[in-house]
């Protein structure tokens, strides 16, 4: 081939056949290259499944473009002359192919945009970086959206994104004549054996050549590959997706916050993995529900509360990652500095939830929402954990973990470490939020009704610890008035007392 017109970079979470940067290649003129990297899979040690996954899927893709007759060059990890980096393997290309320009969609992430702005004057040659139009919403119309509020809240974003993909609209008015059916959802879950399973698909040659890599390459990083079962392609990612519009979202919104022991996946559609790597599309995705509702095939709360997460929550958080990066990245609302407990890779805990949810995100490099927000990340506010800690926890262990996503969530969140950025009020909850939603606490070692001492449970007894200890910072919070009056009415002897019984568990640690 002569030296190609533009050399056109894919990163691993761009595996998408519209990608902006693809739109009007010239397989006969131009050239991909994708490259496996190990500064990318180890500048956090994301978990073995994880790093399987998106080589796997990487290789799968650059299969798909040849078909489609485009000329890859593609970098294996273990490819001799590797350089190990993104730079490094640009550098490489453009040294052995001589593009005359080098084109990339946007990076997801803030630490990859800044290395692709750097290119231009490093390697001498105008590098062109286009908008990721997989996204619903531009950064220019977040931007747009956000400027002059005093606070911003989801739920107005929300109602600005079913306006404007005409989503479950009639007219000007929201289907069923509310925008949101939150009400009606969150009941608790039951045993189940004749709940449907999610699909799961045996690796073929290409990611059983990534399993022994992985396996080799990655040995002291968390989780194992046995039963590895993602999706690797285009098209299986697609049978996950018709799967969950046909067997789970029509009770998606009753089970969306209930937690289950022998059921780590219940109603959710495991397919943030596949629309954060670009194999599904985030609006055909919200079209086939919406669809399923008209068609009479799944009721109004469980599709509107799915098209929520997506056009919603999904962009929302984007949208707050790119205006205050990489400042948010620091957020510390709390001044929280314990380090992360040890039991957090292992699930080594007596508390029942937590070790349920660790050891289904060690084995499953999934966990889902409310295990995430409500478990793991509300034990971790409380118990005044470092959000630094807690943010590469989770960038680690889970597969659909990257920055732009995980990090609002974690830190705005989960953790309200931006002070009410991102959330009107910390998801701060004690026993009784995890008993009414779960079947843990039956076989707890703690006693969920109990308040203080040693076999009480340990969410009861640092609930009224952190807000106690947080009281100033929880007074400028809105909707947290009424919990710090009940603090404040307290008389001194029980507020030292419920501090000191904190303190107790919190030096266990
Ligand atoms: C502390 C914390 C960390 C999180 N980290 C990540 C992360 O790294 N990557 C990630 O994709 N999601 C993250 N989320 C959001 C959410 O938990 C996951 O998207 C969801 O659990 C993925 O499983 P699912 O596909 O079965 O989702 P479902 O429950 O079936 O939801 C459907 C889809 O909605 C979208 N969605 C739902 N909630 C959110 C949200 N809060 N933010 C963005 N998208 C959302 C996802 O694309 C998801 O696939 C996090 C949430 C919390 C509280
Ligand atoms: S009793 Fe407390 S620690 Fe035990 S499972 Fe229930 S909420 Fe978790």
């Amino acid at each position: 081939m002569a030296e190609p017109r533009t050399l056109i970079l894919i990163l691993g979470d761009q595996l998408s056949l519209s990608l902006s940067s693809l739109k009007d290649a010239d397989p006969a003129r131009d050239r991909v290259l994708m490259c496996e990297v190990a500064e990318e899979a180890t500048y956090v040690r994301h978990h073995k499944r994880k790093i399987a996954f998106i080589f796997s899927a990487m290789r799968h893709f650059a299969e798909e473009l040849r078909q489609k007759g485009f000329d890859v060059r593609y970098t294996r990890l273990d490819d001799e002359g590797n350089a190990g980096s993104f730079g490094g393997e640009v550098e490489r290309a453009i040294a052995a192919l001589r593009p005359q320009r080098l084109r990339v969609t946007e990076a997801g992430e803030w630490r990859v945009m800044e290395m692709i702005r750097s290119w231009e004057a490093l390697f001498g040659l105008p590098v062109e970086v286009l908008p990721d139009d997989r996204f619903l919403c531009s950064h220019a119309q977040f931007q747009s959206w956000a400027e002059g509020r005093a606070s911003l809240r989801m739920e107005y974003f929300y109602r600005e994104m079913r306006r404007r993909t005409g989503l479950l609209m009639r007219g000007d008015e929201p289907e069923g004549r509310r925008w949101n059916f939150d009400a009606d959802n969150r009941q608790k879950a039951e045993r189940d054996l004749f709940r449907p399973s999610h699909a799961q698909f045996a690796p073929d040659a290409i990611t059983l050549k990534v399993l022994e890599l992985v396996e080799r390459r990655f040995s002291n990083h968390i989780g194992s590959l046995e039963g590895f079962g993602f999706a690797v392609t285009r098209a299986d990612a697609q049978t996950v997706a018709d799967g969950f519009i046909r067997d789970f979202l029509p009770e998606f919104g009753i089970k969306q916050d209930a937690m289950l022991s022998a059921d780590p996946f219940l109603n959710h559609s495991l397919v943030s993995f596949y629309i954060n790597i670009g194999f599904l599309d985030p609006l055909d995705l919200c079209r086939a529900a919406e669809r399923a509702y008209h068609e009479g095939l799944a009721p109004l709360n469980s599709v509107e509360g799915f098209i929520r997460q997506i056009i919603g929550w999904r962009e929302f958080v984007r949208g707050v990652y790119w205006m205050t990066m990489p400042d948010y990245a620091q957020s510390n609302f709390f001044d929280a500095a314990r380090p992360l407990p040890d039991f957090y890779w292992t699930g080594d805990t007596q508390m029942n939830c937590l070790s349920i949810t660790i050891k289904d995100t060690i084995r499953h490099a999934y966990a889902h929402h409310i295990q995430r927000l409500m478990v793991t990340g509300n034990f971790a506010m409380l118990a005044g954990i470092d959000p630094r800690q807690v943010h590469e926890w989770y960038l680690e262990v889970y597969a659909d973990a990257y920055e732009w996503v995980e990090l609002p969530n974690v830190l705005g969140m989960s953790q309200f470490a931006d002070g009410g950025l991102l959330a009107s009020k910390p998801y701060a909850a004690s026993g009784a939020y995890i008993d009414r939603m779960s079947d843990y606490c039956g076989d707890c070692r703690y006693d969920v009704t109990a308040k203080t001492g040693p076999d009480a449970c340990p969410f009861n007894r640092l609930y009224w610890d952190f807000i106690g200890r947080n009281i100033d910072r929880l007074g400028r919070v809105p909707r947290l008035q009424p919990v710090v009056r009940n603090w404040s009415r307290m008389s001194a002897d029980r507020q030292a007392l419920l501090r000191r019984d904190a303190q107790d568990f919190l030096d266990t640690l």
